[in-house]
């Protein structure tokens, strides 16, 4: 496939797909299921038909509003199919040369983008879109490991799970409170993903996500948003620094040990 067309094609397949992590945002953590009933407007019940679906597109015809009472439907659909897509091409430019990493790195950009926008509205990670993750993240490393001719790749993705999880726990302990379990249970996810490609990056991965968040939570402080006290939900950061380290996570590691 060329790289014009795996671009396309990683930028429907991402609005799409951001498309149904918008139901899954508003559905998981209530609870709810996201196979049925079928999507609904939350203020008159009118169920949404083919025409209202239609990613970005739909939510600009109608203007961010229900087609028939026009109550707001918020800015949620067309944040998450927008960034979603931006992930997918970011990750097929960076891995064009073999389909199969694309994809596994696309389960990765869909859970960062739900959890993102999940722990920004409710300060929550639901653990369940994290284990549906690690399932299908494992199961798509090991299948890139084994078509690429590179099964050590999998001890890889085993080591980067644990020193993520060791981490995470570390601080987690240490925090006492400051940090939520949810964060925690994160970490070997994203440990796994980038220990398959390299486990060098993924203390990086962490320490990015770590400074970003102080930067924020600094800035927020300066801005009398917030005080020691104030909860910053930090899964938000920690999917940062994990993308962050997939792109200069080794470039950051020679620069620091000065090869
Ligand atoms: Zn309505």
């Amino acid at each position: 496939m060329s790289v014009q067309l795996l671009v396309v094609v990683a930028a429907v397949a991402g609005l799409l797909i951001g498309s149904f992590l918008t139901v899954v945002a508003e559905r998981v953590p209530e609870g709810g299921s996201v196979a049925a009933p079928p999507s609904r407007c939350g203020s008159c019940g009118l169920r949404l038909g083919p025409r209202d679906l239609v990613p970005v597109f739909s939510w600009l015809v109608l203007r961010g509003k229900c087609r028939q009472c026009k109550a707001s439907i918020g800015i949620q659909p067309i944040v998450l199919e927008l960034s979603t897509a931006a992930l997918f091409v970011l990750f097929a430019v960076e891995f064009q040369d073999d389909l199969v990493v694309v994809i596994a790195f696309c389960i990765l950009a869909a859970t960062l983008v739900v959890q993102t926008w999940i722990d920004l509205q409710t300060q929550r990670l639901p653990r369940e879109i994290t284990y549906t993750a690690m399932v299908l993240g494992g199961v798509a490393l090991i299948v890139a490991a084994i078509v690429l001719d590179e099964p050590e790749r999998i001890w890889m993705a085993a080591l980067g799970a644990a020193i993520a999880l060791a981490l995470m726990a570390a601080i987690y302990y240490g925090s006492k409170g400051g940090m939520g379990f949810g964060d925690v249970i994160l970490a070997p996810l994203l440990g796994m993903y980038l220990g398959w490609l390299n486990p060098g990056i993924v203390a990086p991965g962490l320490f990015f996500g770590f400074i970003a968040g102080a930067v924020v939570g600094v800035a927020m402080m300066a801005g009398k948003r917030a005080d020691r006290r104030t909860a910053v939900p930090f899964g938000p950061f920690l999917a940062l620094g994990t993308v962050a380290a997939v792109f200069i996570g080794q470039p950051f590691v020679d620069a620091v040990l000065g090869r």
